[in-house]
């Protein structure tokens, strides 16, 4: 339980840095007026990548920070929908899981 705190606790670090690279990235953009048309639209797709990239990143650091949240209220291990315990080796393979296999499927 604890290896799976710390693992989620990095896997945070790792996101927020992320995170702070991609908001880097767009803001040099931003700041980046390129005169030729076709690199704009380049420039444009590389910012749409980003923006997906940036809002997957999101998305994994809200699972974590709900799993963190869980583990903290002492239910870490249990399924979120059915409350049954959630097979330790799926919380291995995926630390920031709050639901059980038969409920995540
Ligand atoms: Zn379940």
């Amino acid at each position: 339980m604890t290896e799976r705190k710390q693992r989620l606790e990095e896997l945070k670090a790792d996101l927020l840095g992320r995170l702070e690279k991609y908001a880097a990235h767009q803001h040099r953009d931003a700041g980046a007026l390129e005169a030729d048309f076709a690199e704009q639209a380049v420039q444009r797709q590389n910012d749409e990548v980003v923006d997906g990239l940036e809002a997957e990143v999101r998305a994994t650091l809200n699972q974590v920070n709900h799993a963190l949240a869980r583990i903290a209220d002492g239910v870490g291990d249990q399924c979120e929908s059915c409350g049954k315990p959630i097979n330790p080796q799926r919380l291995e393979a995926l630390p920031r899981s709050t639901l059980c296999m038969d409920c995540a499927e």
